[in-house]
């Protein structure tokens, strides 16, 4: 009750408050438990304006970034989307209140299993994870009418863009190592459309389509 009341009150101020309108982006964030993702000892902070570490120098994202990110995809509920960076997994049951599969990849094996754990908990049968580098997306499973980048790219990187279909939209932080810009590529039948949502800041994008992991 407690908990629900802080979502409630996380939606007005830092969702409505700054521009998020979509009615089912904000019913999704208002029903995801995000404490359940964040460690114990920072449950008292999962509905604060901030990212969260969530272990191996990983973050759990801001929710405004969250919403923010997930209106951008304009999901009507059908579609099968890919997200990159699994993380905790809140970004993940998001995606599953609002579209019909999602494909989630994270390199950090730790991570994913206990992502795995608590999006099993809390009931969501329509996401699929694996461990890997997800910058080359998930070709076996491809097209995706969404896909979501929540670690910071050096550029687009071209597999996710031949992941789209005609009518589909890529949401991904690009930039250098500190800082972003949120872009959204959408595919159109004449080609890409570019669009800059703002300035953001996330963790690194690892792998053979995004920063090298050695430097
Ligand atoms: N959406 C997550 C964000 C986690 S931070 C959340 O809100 O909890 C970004 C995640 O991307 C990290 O867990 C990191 O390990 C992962 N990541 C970085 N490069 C990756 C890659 N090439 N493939 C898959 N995951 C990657």
């Amino acid at each position: 009750m407690e908990f629900a009341a802080a979502r409630n009150r996380m939606v007005e101020s830092q969702l409505v408050s700054r521009g998020i309108n979509d009615a089912r982006v904000l019913e999704a964030m208002r029903n995801v438990a995000r404490h359940r993702f964040v460690e114990e000892a920072l449950v008292n902070q999962a509905y604060s304006d901030h990212p969260l570490p969530i272990g191996e120098k990983q973050t759990i994202s801001q929710p405004y970034m969250v919403a923010l990110m997930t209106e951008a995809l304009e999901l009507k509920g059908r579609e099968k989307v890919l997200e990159i960076g699994t993380g905790s997994g809140y970004q993940t049951a998001i995606l599953a209140e609002l579209a019909e599969k999602i494909y989630s990849i994270e390199r950090i094996r730790s991570l994913s299993v206990k992502a795995r754990r608590i999006l099993d908990q809390l009931g969501y049968l329509n996401v699929v994870l694996k461990v890997g580098d997800g910058t080359s997306g998930w070709k076996d499973e491809a097209p995706f009418e969404g896909i979501i980048v929540t670690a910071g790219s050096p550029d687009v990187p071209q597999p996710l863009v031949d992941q789209l279909p005609v009518g589909g939209r890529l949401v991904i932080p690009v930039g250098d190592r500190y800082t972003q810009s949120l872009l959204r590529i959408a595919r159109e039948e004449t080609g890409l459309k570019k669009t800059d949502l703002g300035g953001c800041r996330f963790v690194n994008l690892l792998g053979k389509h995004g920063w090298k992991e050695d430097s």
